[in-house]
């Protein structure tokens, strides 16, 4: 089979990136967590240097920078813009052969070296909306690595774009690729400050046309219940069993609602993802997650009042509660500079599309960054079915998003 070619200019720099295996590994302790990430940032660093932009360069935690230098002298905020280069451990991403299927007509998509991983239009609604579009795929055994390679080859599409038409109006941009982000760790070592955007996007979303401005509110609640151990055999109403507590508060959870099982869109949830028990001492691990930042601490009361219930009965059992903040709702942030988001919708339409806003039902890189002081939403950039070996990105939903980012550096001009 010969390599797959196309036109595009961020797609054919997407099907150079995916054949590097850049998984992140939460096992590891340096930073980044792997070479492999190291090897494409220094291929990146090349590239950004032979488009003209002089001033890239890789620190030492494995952050690319880069500016794009402004075309006018009027004063204009900095923007950013932001991908991750690294891509999910959770399935295979070595040897990955990316595959171009041409002219996409609603025909099921079968990848050849697993007859029985078909991408099919039944199966994937949004491929509706591909018809007559150039579609890449992973060759069946691996992931594809869209998310988020597809947002690094944009971002230097347009970068690129905008080096060879000095011409177009814009203020100074600047360029962050960073590592890890699948392991949680992609604003670990984010020097804001070297950074100096004020606002920024990341190219990290679905399908064109889409812009995320919000997502959950999220903390992480320890419940650990404290039980009396006797010999069982002498433990006739004096053992007060802490794994049994922990049990019973499990089953007394609600059920119809309130669960990752049973909610979507905008309705939060508490998540129960890990229990560790014994007589003397049980405890649980639980996930709270609401849009609003209000609703967390509604629902750790609701959480503590239920454990306080099962304990009552026992009046030498205790219960201890601890809540750590995980992350927090960008939105907050956002509506506070409703020009980040406005710029970015505009820009948007002008390339002919409708914005569309969808709540993102975990935390992005963008909310925290948001929370360090650069309110960053994040764009579509064509990323679908993440971290499956059915992931897919399509050429032209590429095309636009370059498009859009060129957009949006020129509507800050403005
Ligand atoms: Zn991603």
């Amino acid at each position: 089979m010969s390599d797959p070619f196309t036109t595009s200019p961020a797609a054919s720099r997407f099907l150079r990136y995916v054949t590097f295996d850049t998984r992140s590994d939460e096992h590891s302790t340096s930073s980044p967590s792997t070479e492999g990430q190291l090897v494409l940032m220094r291929a990146l660093v090349d590239e950004l240097r032979a488009i003209g932009i002089s001033d890239a360069a890789l620190d030492d935690y494995g952050y690319i920078m880069a500016t794009i230098p402004a075309t006018i002298q009027k004063d204009v905020p900095v923007i950013g813009l932001i991908a991750h280069v690294d891509t999910s451990p959770e399935m295979s991403g070595r040897n990955i052969r990316p595959i171009l299927h041409e002219r996409y007509d609603g025909r099921d998509l079968v990848l050849p070296d697993d007859p029985s991983a078909v991408l099919r239009l039944s199966e994937n609604p949004e491929l509706g909306d591909q018809m007559g579009h150039d579609i890449i795929t992973a060759s069946g055994s691996t992931l594809l690595g869209a998310d988020d390679k597809a947002g690094v080859a944009e971002i230097m599409a347009a970068a690129e774009h905008l080096m060879t038409h000095p011409e177009i109006p814009h203020g100074r941009i600047r360029i962050a690729f960073t590592p890890d982000e699948e392991v949680g760790l992609g604003t670990a070592h984010f020097y804001i400050t070297r950074f100096g955007a004020r606002f920024a996007y990341t190219l990290d979303g679905g399908s064109r046309g889409d812009l995320e401005i919000e997502n959950f509110s999220a903390d992480a609640m320890t419940l650990t219940f404290h039980g009396v151990n006797f010999h069982p055999g002498w433990a006739k109403d004096r053992m007060i069993s802490a794994l049994k507590l922990a049990a019973e508060f499990v089953h007394r959870l609600p059920r119809n609602g309130l669960s990752p099982e049973t909610t979507e869109g905008y309705e939060g949830y508490v998540h129960p993802h890990l229990l560790h028990g014994a007589v003397e001492r049980a405890t649980i691990k639980i996930l709270l997650r609401d849009f609003r930042t209000g609703g967390l601490a509604e629902k750790a009361r609701m959480l503590s009042h239920l454990a306080n219930e099962v304990i009552r009965p026992y009046p030498a059992a205790s219960v201890e509660v601890h809540v750590e903040e995980s992350y927090r709702n960008m939105k907050d942030v956002l509506d506070r500079h409703p020009e980040v988001v406005e710029h970015a919708k505009e820009a948007i339409r002008r390339c002919g599309l409708t914005p569309r806003m969808r709540p993102i039902r975990g935390g992005t890189d963008g909310a925290r960054l948001s929370y360090m002081g650069v309110p960053t939403p994040n764009l579509f950039a064509g990323e679908h079915n993440l971290h499956s070996r059915l992931e897919w990105v399509s050429v032209q939903d590429m095309d636009k998003a370059v498009e859009v980012i060129v957009q949006i550096c020129r509507r800050w001009a403005e």
